[in-house]
């Protein structure tokens, strides 16, 4: 993992870094869920963040099950609004980075009723106290469209241990945001495993080199807060979001995250893209100011995405397919479920 974000090594960096040289020895090891919420479309916070990952711990033997977590989307709102068009949209856009359905179980976690189950055992294992603590959780709630509070919302990251840990997943790709939820599923399996019996994994979290890729208003992108460009965003549309990005008022241009985020999230971006160093990309703009910036981050996407959107576009020509590829990871989804609530249940000692 190379530092390009200038950051600290926080001790996660620091752990992911080591958990690369584990891979590298021995990628059959690892075990991996990943997943996203069908709130919207796939966008280059994504890419950077976890997606990447999946696909190279894909192609290096790692097991990978890739979860659409449709239920969790009514964590921040009352109704899943175009669940399907979006459940749809995920999956082309993970066809198109290079998801192996062969090789990679793509599943939508409401078709898997086993795997919800285990939400029962596992909220007895957390306090409320603890639930409320959650920062990732307050971040959300801030940002929530509902009015009150739901007990969905509290219980999610109760929700994501299940969806880690029905399949025993060991290695988590996420961006930063998902490290508080990541403890709660460790803490879920040690107590789970200490109450009765070894079970259960204590997975970790995998970070890449872009753990918190910014919006075009210089917060976090996402896709449910309108500041992302969407992987299958035309090249128009992606000039278009990159022009009405946050800068500032000094024309010379400079990566520094901390005092200058907008202008260093978009460096940061286009040499991610380039796959560059973001001093020398912001070095090369020098005194040519945001305009200037802007124009090489939006032809370093439109460069990196091209290939990826016209696989995309491949694939939209026949959704029957696409519908199929998820279907069949259901089954087998379930099977994977089925066979662990039965050793939870046999474990906590449950009458059949
Ligand atoms: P929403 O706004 O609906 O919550 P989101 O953009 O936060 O959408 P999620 O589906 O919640 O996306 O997250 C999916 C995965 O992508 C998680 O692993 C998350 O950490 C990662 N991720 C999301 N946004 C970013 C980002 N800006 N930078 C790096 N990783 C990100
Ligand atoms: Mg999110």
């Amino acid at each position: 993992m190379t530092a390009v974000t200038d950051q600290p090594m926080t001790p996660a960096a620091i752990r992911s870094a080591e958990l690369e040289r584990q891979i590298a020895v021995d990628p059959g090891r690892f075990r991996v869920l990943t997943g996203d919420r069908p709130t919207g479309a796939l966008h280059l916070g994504h890419y950077f963040g976890t997606l990447h990952n999946r696909v190279r711990l894909q192609d290096l033997g790692a097991e990978v099950f890739v979860l659409i977590a449709d239920y969790q989307v009514l964590t921040d709102r009352d109704v899943a609004e175009r669940l399907g068009a979006y459940v749809e949209g995920l999956l082309l856009d993970y066809l198109a980075i290079g998801v192996d359905p062969a090789r990679t179980t793509v599943f939508n976690h409401s078709a898997v009723p086993a795997l919800n189950q285990l939400l029962l055992p596992f909220l007895s294992l957390v306090s409320v106290a603890e639930l409320g603590r959650n920062p990732t959780v307050k971040d959300e709630i801030a940002h929530s469209r509902q009015a009150a509070v739901s007990g969905l919302m509290y219980t999610y990251p109760v929700h994501q241990a299940a969806d880690i840990l029905f399949c025993k997943g060991n290695l988590v790709p996420v961006g930063q945001d998902q490290l508080p939820h990541l403890e709660v599923t460790r803490t879920v399996a040690r107590r789970f495993n200490e109450r009765y019996g070894p079970v259960f994994p204590e997975p970790d979290a995998l970070l890449s080199a872009a753990p918190l890729l910014l919006g075009t208003d210089g917060t976090k992108m996402s896709k449910s807060r309108g500041n992302s460009v969407a992987l299958g965003a035309s090249e128009d549309e992606t000039a278009r979001l990159i022009k009405g990005a946050t800068t500032d008022a000094d024309r010379h241009i400079t990566y520094e995250p901390a005092t200058r985020p907008g202008v260093a999230g978009l460096v940061l971006l286009a040499a991610l893209c380039l796959d560059r160093d973001p001093h020398t990309v912001a070095e090369e703009i020098g005194d040519g100011g945001a305009a200037a910036l802007k124009r090489t981050v939006t032809d370093a996407v439109n460069a990196k995405m091209a290939p990826i959107r016209a696989r995309r576009a491949e694939y939209a020509q026949d959704m029957g397919q696409v519908r199929d590829i998820l279907r069949a990871g259901n089954e087998r989804a379930n099977a994977v479920a089925e066979a662990t609530l039965t050793e939870v249940r046999e474990a906590m000692g449950m009458f059949r």
